[in-house]
């Protein structure tokens, strides 16, 4: 193993994983003048071709969505584990939708208990949520609607003038309708990439203009290291898939980003004598409280025809003084094909929309990321379990969520049937898993602490949806994001107080 010597001062901060959450911590750190070395296990961004005239995405080609990390699966066994390894992780895939969480995503869970208590609030976030949104070039109606806070957007959209009779149906029920906010881009955009916002071109090429910052692609950390002599977390151990040889870098500080699955298992290889079960797992808690968006897909057929929302429409959440705690849907309704969206162009009606639902799990012992016992990865450490199941509470909650939805379009006038249901109601589908390194006050509930922190190696950071408390019914990745800036804009600051 070679060590690579110490040379940008003291306050060298290694960002493990390109993604939007490392992204984010790395910005945020340079922007506060901390030198950050980010190590990338992909070795370049894949091409894709995104045509979008007129603020609608007419052709996108997005590269193909593997697991490409080969975890193990124990629970439910058509269980998926989508990764990317490559700059921008699952941006270069992503379909881009940034809702914020609402005031209420942070303390509903408190209903049910202690553990579900997140140690932040909305309001500690609201700063970072409007930095991030300022770089995401998001398309949303700026208005807040129940149970979905408006947030900064570079676009504004409305729904057409036919979907107000449904918007008003769903408000007499509580909840809102708007345009979904999206980092769509400019309306006109052509490409070679899938998406229009990806946190490698997006974030972390630009900074490579900085003298603080250095990418290293092709660097797949191993495992964490822990001095012998004060058993602080003093180094990452990776491979550099270029030399096809093991390195060691030095830090003061490592941000762990490399996605919920990824950095549970970064941490379950990083034993020590200090550290003997996995870094922050001293409590067990490394492991349990996995969980993930239930989601399905499906075409509604409306009997009456609508102008069809393009860009998607949004309905949130049941009110959640009417809900039992952390159980809810979302649902979005979009185009169902390619005519739909050219139609939507002129104003012309369609008779189809397209309905993603998002259900939610509550977090349980029950699913869990853990070492595998047999299974080994390339590099003889122990791949990962990932164990995961729907309750039939969980299934049912989205069952139901789709006659609510066309008891709501009745009643706006639009009797409406389903057609043939996408079979994708099991582990894994939405990329959207969370809380394998869950904040939390207390170290009895929680790796991390409310900057990110673990406990017990407070120099090292989890900036994830690893680190996400409970799990909302919304698209998680701008709360990561702004969950990562925080963090990393305290650990600039105590560096900084450090010296
Ligand atoms: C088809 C699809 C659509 C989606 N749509 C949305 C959406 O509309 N809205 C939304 O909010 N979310 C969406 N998501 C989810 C979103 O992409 C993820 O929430 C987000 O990318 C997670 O960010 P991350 O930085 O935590 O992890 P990732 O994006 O997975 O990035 C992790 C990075 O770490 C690197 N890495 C991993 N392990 C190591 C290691 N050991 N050493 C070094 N590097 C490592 C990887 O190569 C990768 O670059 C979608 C996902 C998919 C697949």
């Amino acid at each position: 193993m070679s060590t690579e010597p110490w040379t940008a001062g003291d306050r060298q901060v290694v960002v493990i994983g390109s993604g939007p959450a490392g992204a984010a911590a790395a910005r945020e750190l340079l922007q506060h003048g901390i030198s950050v070395t980010m190590l990338e296990a992909g070795l370049e961004t894949p091409r894709g071709l995104l045509v979008r005239l007129g603020g609608r995405n007419y052709y996108r080609r997005v590269p193909p969505l593997r697991e490409e990390v080969q975890h193990c699966v124990s629970g439910d066994p058509r269980t998926k584990c989508f990764a990317k390894l490559a700059p921008g992780g699952l941006t270069n895939n992503w379909t881009g939708a940034v809702p914020r969480f609402a005031p209420e995503d942070f303390t509903e869970g408190e209903r049910l208990h202690e553990r579900f208590r997140w140690p932040i609030s909305y309001s500690d976030l609201v700063p970072y949520y409007e930095k991030i949104e300022r770089s995401l070039e998001i398309t949303a109606d700026r208005r807040d609607v129940p149970q979905l806070p408006a947030g900064f957007s570079s676009h504004q959209n409305r729904l057409p003038d036919d979907w107000l009779n449904f918007q008003r149906v769903a408000n007499q029920h509580g909840q809102g309708f708007t345009t979904y906010p999206l980092a769509d881009g400019p309306p006109n955009l052509l490409v070679l990439r899938g998406t229009a916002f990806n946190s490698y071109t997006g974030i972390v090429r630009p900074l490579t203009r900085s003298a603080q910052f250095r990418l290293l692609t092709g660097a797949q950390a191993l495992h964490l290291q822990s001095s012998e002599l004060t058993g602080k977390v003093d180094a990452v151990v990776y491979h550099d898939r270029k030399k096809r040889s093991t390195e060691r870098l030095s830090a003061s500080a490592i941000v762990v980003a490399c996605g919920p699955l990824g950095s549970a298992k970064l941490l379950h290889n990083s034993v020590s004598r200090t550290f003997p079960d996995g870094l922050g797992n001293s409590e067990g808690l490394l492991a349990p409280f996995l969980h993930d968006h239930p989601r399905e897909w499906w075409i509604a057929r409306m009997a009456r025809p609508r102008k069809v929302p393009s860009p998607a429409a949004y309905l949130t959440r049941l009110p959640y003084q009417l809900s039992p705690p952390l159980m809810a849907t979302s649902w979005t309704l979009g185009t169902a094909n390619l005519q739909d969206k050219i139609r939507s162009r002129f104003g012309l009606r369609g008779k189809a929309v397209s309905v993603q639902l998002l259900g939610t799990m509550i977090p349980s012992e029950c699913c869990v990321a853990k070492p595998s016992a047999t299974t080994k990865d390339e590099f003889g450490l122990p791949a990962l379990d990932v164990c995961i199941r729907y309750s039939d509470a969980e299934v049912d909650n989205v069952v139901r969520a789709r006659q609510h939805l066309l008891n709501l379009m009745d009643e706006a006038g639009s009797r409406s049937t389903l057609d043939e249901i996408d079979p994708t109601l099991f582990p894994g589908t939405s990329a959207h898993y969370g809380g394998t390194t869950r904040m939390h006050a207390k170290p009895r509930y929680g790796v991390v602490d409310a900057w990110n922190r673990v406990y017990g190696a407070p120099n090292v950071l989890v900036c994830d949806a690893g680190c996400f408390t409970t799990a909302a019914e919304k698209n998680p990745t701008l709360t990561v994001m702004a969950i990562a800036t925080r963090a990393a804009h305290r650990l600039a600051d105590d560096l900084k107080r450090a010296q």
